[in-house]
């Protein structure tokens, strides 16, 4: 009985993975649909299958679970509430898995997660301000400062997304608003804004970019495609997204004065060779504060989970109170 071992869960609108992991990091992984019918109990229900079929065997070592996920979260209760990304809009996890499992089960939105990763396992480890930016189908953000980890009232804090990066703009965000970071660099807005931006854009030639555009078609990886092949209307679209994102990246570092700040999320890690540098250049330029170091997660796509892993070792004391 000498190993601890913790088990780690990043639930995802697509995939759910769970992990087990010790305090050097993540030993096994794996991969399922979250489920997208049944009750509020399905999605609890399928973990805990997961977690006896895989990893039953060493549940007797298992010390604790963390759970990063898609929000909003009602931290009070340690569920999911009214989340638009699932059909399954409100779901339990924290008290049937701890009836279940019998062990400690922890629960965060997966952006602050994230930032909780960042510290015990990326390169937040010497820092006591840290944040983490998301820049995936949405833009989502997590902070440290002065080392709590800040949840807000129910865990939902940080919507970094819905930063305003242009006043008068005319580009609309999923959630209504108009000029949110979200709306511009967002992967599931990118299709919407490059039709808005395509409409009033005068072309010298009518590139596949700009045609793809005019039809909502332009999804990311098509975007950054016709980037990479030169097409001049990606260009432009692209253009606008790296300015969005060094103005949200700015306003974001403005609020929480960071040590660090780490980038991850699908959109950014895959083109990062693009973004990375124009995006960081742009924001210093807006800053009030002194400039922090800025870099790509050493975490990749595992980030939340590394969180989820960090908060089952060692649950950040602001979640603590929810508990009591
Ligand atoms: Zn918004």
């Amino acid at each position: 009985m000498a190993n601890e071992y913790y088990l780690a869960i990043d639930i995802g609108a697509t995939n759910t993975r769970i992990a087990i992991g010790s305090r050097n990091g993540i030993i096994n992984k794996i991969t399922y649909r979250t489920p997208r019918e049944g009750n509020e109990l399905s999605i609890p229900v399928k973990i805990y299958e997961e977690i006896k079929k895989n990893y039953g065997k060493y549940i007797d070592q298992i010390k604790a679970v963390g759970i990063g996920t898609i929000g909003p979260i009602d931290l009070r209760r340690g569920r999911v509430v009214n989340t638009p990304n699932l059909p399954i809009h409100t779901f339990e996890l924290r008290d049937p898995l701890m009836e279940w499992l019998k062990k400690p089960v922890y629960v965060l939105n997966d952006a602050v997660s994230g930032a909780w990763g960042e510290k015990f396992f990326g390169l937040g480890r010497n820092y006591s301000n840290i944040v983490y930016i998301t820049m995936s189908t949405g833009i989502g953000g997590g902070a440290i400062v002065n080392d709590h980890l800040l949840l807000g009232k129910m865990g939902n804090a940080h919507e970094i997304g819905h930063i305003v990066v242009k006043y008068d703009s005319d580009i609309k965000c999923g959630c209504g608003g108009y000029g949110h970071w979200e709306a511009y660099a967002g992967g599931a807005n990118i299709p919407r804004t490059a039709r808005v931006l395509a409409e009033k854009y005068k072309p010298l030639i009518e590139t596949e970019a700009y045609r793809e555009a005019l039809r909502g078609e332009l999804t990311p990886p098509k975007l950054f495609e016709y980037f990479r092949r030169n097409d001049l209307f990606a260009k432009y679209v692209v253009e606008e997204i790296i300015d969005a994102s060094a103005a949200g990246l700015a306003t974001t570092i403005n609020l929480y004065d960071p040590e660090v700040v780490t980038i991850g999320g699908s959109i950014y890690l895959y083109n990062q060779d693009i973004l990375k540098e124009p995006i960081i250049r742009k924001a210093l330029k807006h800053l009030v504060t002194e400039p922090p170091i800025i870099d790509t997660t050493p975490l990749g796509g595992d980030i939340v989970l590394y969180g989820a892993l960090a908060t089952a070792i060692n649950p950040p004391e602001d979640l603590l109170r929810f508990y009591r």
